[in-house]
């Protein structure tokens, strides 16, 4: 992708930047204001929000399968795949350790639900998980099953396969090359002009969900009642984001940390705003390839695996809630089961798909191996859909920051 080079150019693409995250911004608060006045939902406002979401989701089929494919054959060496594979697993299972431990951290220091009543809670439906389920899905017995249900993992096993075993055939197959770099390059156009609609379809989600979880009223009262979770799952996320992920941006990019947070705005909004990464994905690649200058073959790979495995924000949260659950009914966890929690909270963030309360599923199975009541998810139920939120957005911005690591330390490995 061109990075406008001539100043002026420059300048007014920065301005008309600058306007477009403010647009954004502004859309955020009044959806606030509107959902938390109306204290339901609008069904004209809500299909605005699923028209934005469906055209959002509609671009990660045809955006993963041309840019994973594109990428590998650009690679040209299949062992630099190799290299970027072993280099994207290490900075992901690092940077989500180092998420859980400092939820950890942050959730024995607060002690937030030591004190907080018990309230009945029926064990809400929220399906059973299994680790090993995610590892047998990635390979899809259908193709075109796994794209009608937006699993990403099978279609990067797919399409990796087949960029890899297209690179070894050489000129004989250049039109299903040209074709593929079209399907991308249109893709990305698309993604573009999706976008111009965000301060629209952001408005429309935010109101429409602090409208069904009851306005400002219901929510400030649930906020009193497990106020200290909300604050600690925050400044939990806050710290890595701004400590351990700010310090990689920089590593990465050799940028202000802050000014990497300007140029990923757009996604970082957007996954606030939809709070799924999965969704927020086209805008992220679309993202770190023009604002970051990232290279195209680093991006196409470490983004849609990172959009459903590298959750940082979630292993934190998924950390936090279940000591939260343990201190509420009193349980106290020796320094073991706490590691029990570290080691099932990493799995539970790898597992869970990048859709919305996915981590809130996958929280069952740290619960159960921990042996803390499953029905303790009652306790936090109320107050996910914002904390969702909050996790998504560092977990994309762990996404992007990856691609800045990743590409740094391939530098010489990419000319
Ligand atoms: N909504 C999150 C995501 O898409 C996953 C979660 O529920 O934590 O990244």
């Amino acid at each position: 992708m061109s990075i406008p080079t001539s100043d002026p150019q420059r300048t007014d693409s920065r301005r008309r930047h600058t306007l477009f995250l403010i647009a954004i911004v502004a859309a955020m608060l009044l959806g606030a204001v509107v959902g938390g006045f109306a204290k339901t939902e609008i069904p004209v406002i809500a299909l605005l929000g699923d028209l934005f979401l469906n055209a959002l989701k509609m671009m990660i089929v045809p955006l993963i399968v041309s840019s994973i494919i594109n990428g590998v054959t650009s690679l040209g060496d299949i062992r630099k795949l190799g290299r970027m594979g072993a280099l994207t697993a290490g900075f992901y299972l690092t940077t989500t350790i180092l998420a859980v431990t400092i939820g950890m951290i942050v959730v024995n220091v607060i002690q937030p639900g030591v004190g907080v009543a018990v309230t009945a809670h029926i064990a809400p439906a929220v399906g059973e998980y299994s680790f090993l389920d995610v590892v047998r899905a990635m390979v899809p017995a259908n193709l075109f099953a796994a794209m009608a249900s937006g699993d990403i993992l099978p279609l990067i096993f797919f399409s990796l396969f087949f960029g890899i075993v297209m690179s070894t055939l050489g000129e004989k197959i250049q039109p299903l090359q040209d074709a593929v770099d079209g399907l991308f390059l249109v893709s990305m156009k698309m993604v573009h002009i999706i976008i111009l609609t965000a301060p629209i379809g952001v408005f429309a989600l935010v109101a429409t969900r602090v409208g069904a979880a009851g306005g400002f009223d219901a929510f400030g009262r649930e906020l009193a009642a497990i106020g200290r979770y909300v604050i600690t799952v925050m400044a939990g996320l806050m710290i890595h984001a701004m400590v351990i992920l700010g310090l990689l941006a920089w590593f990465g990019s050799r940028l202000n940390p802050g000014k990497v947070v300007r140029q990923l705005a757009e996604p970082l909004l957007l996954a606030f705003s939809t709070a799924s990464s999965s969704a927020t994905l086209p805008v992220t690649m679309k993202t770190v390839q023009e604002n970051l200058n990232v290279d195209k073959r680093v991006s196409s790979f470490v983004l849609p695996l990172g959009a459903t495995v590298n959750m940082d924000g979630t292993a934190l949260y998924e950390a936090v809630a279940a000591m939260f659950v343990a201190q509420c009914y009193g349980i106290d966890l020796s320094f073991s089961a706490q590691l029990l929690i570290v080691l099932t909270a990493t799995l539970a963030a790898i597992g869970a798909a990048g859709i919305p309360q996915a981590g809130l599923v996958t929280l069952v199975m740290v619960l159960q191996t921990a042996g803390l009541p499953a029905e303790g998810i009652g306790m936090i139920l109320a107050v996910d859909w914002f904390l969702d939120r909050c996790r998504t957005t560092v977990n994309v911005f762990g996404d992007a920051v990856g691609t800045l690591v990743i590409q740094r330390l391939l530098q010489k490995y990419l000319i």
